[in-house]
């Protein structure tokens, strides 16, 4: 030890031992200062090159942060108006189901009528052919708007007619046909809806069968009785009968659907006509 500190041997013998003791103790502190520098040099260095990454990286992080605030706060807002739409949407649909409903095709009684709406009282009833055809007197005719239409009648098949499945579903486009009739009440417009519905077990598609009502053209058995009695029974002529049911009964009725109507009837009592023959 003397000699590192430059002290030869002969020296370092008259040193008095309380001294050598001290310089022993203090060689040694120094010795283990400068380790430490030595170690704490090499930390310094270790740390040095990841400190900068940190800096990045606490730089990356903030500005992800920032980018995860407004994301949040986009995604708020897509809820708050996806939300909006759909109440929107709803309330369309109430909307167009209200102004649909009226005193004639619901259970709301007539003071809740629209005072704006059409005066439905006084509407014509007219159902005008397409072309001059005078065959089925239903086909190819142009219906009435909703508003117009009296009551709705909804035909859906409810089994498969192959597997004998419950049909589920709606038909979003049914074939329509609406009906002129005379009622105590006045005219009476119905539009019966056909469903077809295809069956969710074997596909099948099955449509529901025309009612009865459906099976004369446009117009209902009562008016084509009245054609008969005006045209038969008091042997008018079509164009009076046809004067006579837009002024009686407020039915617009074209020339060719008169002589359809006594055709129909006609059929109608052939068997009738027959069975009275046998009979005279
Ligand atoms: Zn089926």
């Amino acid at each position: 030890m003397w000699r590192t500190l430059g002290i030869d041997e002969t020296d370092w013998q008259h040193i008095p031992a309380v001294v050598q003791t001290k310089l022993r103790s203090q060689y040694h502190e120094i010795h283990c200062f400068k380790l430490r520098a030595v170690f704490t040099q090499k930390q310094l260095a270790s740390l040095a090159v990841p400190a900068v990454h940190i800096e990045r990286l606490n730089h990356r992080i903030a500005s992800q942060q920032k980018q995860i605030v407004q994301l949040q706060e986009q995604l708020t807002d897509t809820a708050l108006q996806s939300a909006d739409i759909a109440r929107l949407k709803a309330e369309i649909v109430e909307l167009k189901e209200k102004l649909r409903q009226n005193s004639r095709n619901s259970s709301l009684p007539p003071s809740s009528d629209s005072p704006f709406g059409k005066p439905t009282p006084k509407r014509e009833l007219s159902i005008h052919k397409k072309g001059a055809q005078t065959g089925h007197a239903g086909v190819g005719r142009k219906l009435k708007p909703i508003s117009e239409v009296d009551r709705v009648v909804d035909l859906r098949p409810f089994a498969c007619s192959s597997c004998g499945s419950l049909l589920l579903g709606a038909d979003e486009s049914p074939a329509r046909r609406q009906i002129v009739e005379i009622t105590t009440a006045g005219t009476l417009l119905t539009e019966y809806r056909r469903y077809c519905l295809r069956c969710l077990c074997c596909k099948k598609l099955n449509r529901a069968e025309w009612s009865d009502q459906t099976q004369g053209g446009a117009f209902g058995a009562k008016v084509v009785g009245v054609v008969g009695y005006l045209t038969g029974r008091l042997g008018i002529s079509q164009r009076d009968a046809k004067d006579a049911m837009e002024e009686l009964f407020a039915v617009k009725i074209s020339l060719g659907s008169i002589s359809a109507a006594q055709k129909r009837l006609s059929g109608n009592l052939v068997e009738a006509v027959a069975a009275l023959h046998e009979l005279v």
